[in-house]
């Protein structure tokens, strides 16, 4: 297939495509996605489990409950997707996608959870600064993430 999206963890074990751009997109403020992706929400893209296919690895699935299965990573461990697994579809975590900007929301779900603080006034009003502010560390790093493109299998991150 020619795939709609692409996308992958961060150390680039697992790769994954999508053969259509996902249809549904939500910011999950749960309890256990919050959990599941360390995070305030999760943002969830969702595709027909046919237009999903691993391309790179076969990653391991964590139970979250009797219902869902969430994929993830276990080298570099990030967090891939969430899957109610009686259900014909496949969500990936958007922050994995190459191109996440090509993804639009379209709801907020799981709102008797969202934190005080997620709401756009108050976001809004943080200050608001490129690259970590200059940070001397981050301006030095040699970046070891795999590229927002799928590589050879022989790929391999910079040595330090
Ligand atoms: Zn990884
Ligand atoms: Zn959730």
């Amino acid at each position: 297939m020619t795939p709609a999206l692409t996308g992958g963890c961060q150390c680039g074990a697992i790769r994954y495509a999508l053969a259509t751009v996902p249809a549904r997109t939500t910011l999950c403020h749960c309890r256990m996605c919050q959990k599941a992706v360390g995070q305030p929400f999760a943002a969830y893209a969702s595709v027909p489990m046919a237009d999903f296919a691993w391309t790179r690895g076969t990653p391991p699935a964590f139970r979250s409950s009797s219902a869902a299965e969430r994929h993830f990573c276990p080298q570099c461990g990030t967090p891939l997707t969430f899957r109610y697994v009686a259900r014909g579809e496949m969500e990936v975590a958007v922050g994995t996608l190459d191109h996440p900007e090509k993804i639009t929301p379209v709801a907020h779900v799981g709102v008797e959870s969202r934190l005080p603080w997620m709401a756009s006034a108050v976001l809004d009003a943080l200050p608001q600064s490129a690259n970590q502010g200059g940070d001397p560390i981050v301006a030095k790093l040699v970046n070891y993430q795999h590229p927002d493109h799928d590589t050879g299998q022989g790929w391999a991150a910079p040595a330090a």
